[in-house]
């Protein structure tokens, strides 16, 4: 159970695809999982945002995320079942991509079969925001990263020279 480093744009584990937790028994999936909360608290606790974070982020190759928005939720195996035709647009930005935003199109509700702790298998629906971070963490776990999800390549700005620009239009926090 520690903080760990976060891997940024370049390292080739961002860009693999992750295997599949098949174990349940034994203490390594609770460390991952204690090691994702705690580098996602930490990273709240220093930029004031963060709202989910994908195994590969910390160099863990295996289909592992976690997100805090009303509550701390591991999601092991997650898999999007479904996804509604309606679409949502909005300005990304993602630990391992510092200071990067990408404006992508998502699904405004999906729903995503996953695992617990346990093993015992779980059905969510999820609408706009908390879809759009599902669908950005499980992305992680494709090797997929929001800048290849951008609208096209002029929807690839820096953060603070976006912020100067376009105050006022919401980001993704
Ligand atoms: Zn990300």
């Amino acid at each position: 159970m520690s903080v760990q480093s976060l891997l940024i744009l370049g390292n080739p584990v961002l860009r693999q695809k992750c295997r599949k937790v098949e174990s349940f028994d034994g203490e390594g999936l609770r460390h991952l999982v204690d090691d994702l909360r705690d580098t996602l608290q930490d990273f709240r606790a220093r930029h004031g945002f963060g709202r989910g974070i994908a195994a590969p982020q910390i160099g863990i190759s295996q289909r592992v995320v976690f997100i805090n928005v009303d509550r701390p939720m591991p999601l092991v195996n997650p898999k999007i079942v479904r996804r509604s035709r309606k679409l949502m647009s909005l300005w990304d930005d993602c630990f391992s991509l510092p200071n990067l935003l990408a404006k992508v199109r998502r699904n405004l509700a999906i729903e995503v079969q996953y695992r617990d702790l346990d093993g015992k298998r779980h059905h969510l629906h999820a609408e706009g925001a908390l879809s759009e971070l599902l669908q950005h963490e499980i992305d992680h776990l494709d090797g997929v990263l929001t800048i290849d999800r951008a609208i096209d390549s002029k929807h690839v700005v820096f953060k603070d020279e976006w912020e100067k620009w376009e105050k006022g239009e919401k980001v993704r926090l």
